[in-house]
């Protein structure tokens, strides 16, 4: 029965001057996320309203489900729009709205009326007293409740009027692309997709890396990779997704190093390759899907080690949340599913049986002055190899 939404943003409605590129990136956002859905639709901006029209049959499922998924949306209201023709009319709507929606009667509801049109014949109040007496004497079941209501009945008048009272909430955040870009360090466990969404969220756009180590890395644990990548994407919009042929650096570390230091060095490698190709693509910062005290490479002398190689900021959104919290996000966001699929990611391979957990960066500096010889050309390599896949959501 719903032909048209409108979309509300809470956030963006604030930020005074810029408002307009908030908004912009929003409508954006909605016509990227609308495109795979079965049906055609147009997103307009009208005083400070954002509107999904649909201007064809559609799936309405499909089209919610799309439209919840957008960063800056806080709500998603289908509604009935129709033309002024005075009260008694709208009235009449009014009844057939309600008799449509709530089959059942026995509601409280409340009539939360705007008058944006000042030339309209009567105020917000009389509105409000008026339909709500209408209302109880068409459906004697139904009570007014003004503080706790099931159904706040919002009617809008504007040029055309608005009426609508479910509120499907969306995701929050800020539009994407509204805060620059960053360069995700993405494996395939269950934090670092996390990671992407929660910054995402914040109007960021997303690239991404991922280390691979052929042949102890399975094709197959990088197509898992790609999958997260591209369910990220549904979120974050297009991104690159650099793979990086990781397997020579790892045998070398493996063999200069001691084993007990690998998992660090590896990391402060895997760091330094993230921050080049984050400066190559405009990125302002790094994610990781670090938490404290997760492995032994997350305890806060690890991450003060591995954190050592940055200049970039490294954000970290996951750093002091509790397995079980990340696992109610990877689930909601729909990424669980595949993280738990059981291809191994290069870490595992190479894992020392008792590595160390209070790494002294002196002593790991040490450790790699041990690379001199080919680090740098191997590292030169990698970064020439590596494989960029367009992830389309
Ligand atoms: P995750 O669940 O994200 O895999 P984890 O708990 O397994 O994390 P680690 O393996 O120590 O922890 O990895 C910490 C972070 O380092 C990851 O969240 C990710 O950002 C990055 N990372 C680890 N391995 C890789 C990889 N192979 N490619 C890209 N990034 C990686
Ligand atoms: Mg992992």
């Amino acid at each position: 029965m719903f032909q048209s939404f409108l979309i509300k943003y809470g956030e963006i409605a604030i930020k005074g001057k810029n408002r307009y590129i908030f908004e912009d990136a929003l409508v954006a956002g909605l016509k990227h996320a609308l495109k795979p859905v079965d049906g055609e639709f147009e997103v307009t901006k009208e005083q400070g309203r954002i509107y999904v029209d649909a201007i064809s049959d559609y799936d309405y499922e499909e089209a919610i489900d799309a439209m919840t998924r957008v960063f800056g949306v806080v709500g998603v209201c289908p509604m009935v729009q129709v033309e002024d023709h005075g009260f008694e009319q709208l009235a009449k709507d009014v009844l057939e709205y309600l008799d449509k929606v709530y089959p059942d009667k026995h509601k409280t509801f409340k009539v939360n009326s705007r008058r944006a049109r000042k030339n309209y014949p009567m105020d917000s109040q009389e509105i409000n007293m008026e339909l709500g007496g209408i209302i109880l004497d068409a459906y004697p079941d139904m009570k007014v409740d003004v503080h706790n209501p099931d159904i706040m009945l919002n009617i809008e008048i504007r040029n055309k009027i608005n009426i609508y009272s479910i509120v499907i909430p969306g995701p929050g955040g800020m539009p994407s692309g509204t805060a620059g870009k960053a360069m995700l360090l993405l494996s395939g466990g269950i934090d670092s997709p996390v990671a992407g969404y929660m910054i995402a969220k914040r109007g960021v756009k997303i690239d991404a890396v991922y280390f691979h180590a052929p042949p102890y890395t399975s094709e197959r644990a990088k197509q898992k990779v790609v999958d997260l990548a591209r369910l990220v994407s549904r979120y974050s919009g297009t991104m690159n997704l650099h793979v990086v042929n990781f397997t020579d650096i790892q045998l070398y570390i493996y063999e200069q190093c001691p084993h007990e230091e690998l998992t660090i060095i590896m990391r402060r490698y895997m760091m330094k390759i993230a921050e080049h190709f984050a400066n190559e693509n405009n990125c302002l910062g790094l994610i990781t899907g670090e938490r404290i005290g997760q492995l032994a490479s997350q305890t806060m002398q690890s991450l003060a080690a591995t954190n050592e190689v940055c200049t970039m900021p490294v954000y970290r959104p996951c750093i002091a949340l509790d397995k079980n919290e990340i696992i109610a996000i990877s689930e909601k966001i729909g990424t669980y599913e595949t993280s738990i699929l059981p291809f191994e990611d290069c870490c595992t391979i190479f894992v020392a049986k008792h590595p160390v957990t209070k790494p002294n960066l002196n002593f790991i500096k040490k450790s790699e002055l041990k690379l001199q010889e080919k680090i740098d050309q191997l590292v030169q390599e990698a970064i020439e190899t590596t494989e960029v896949i367009r992830i389309e959501a």
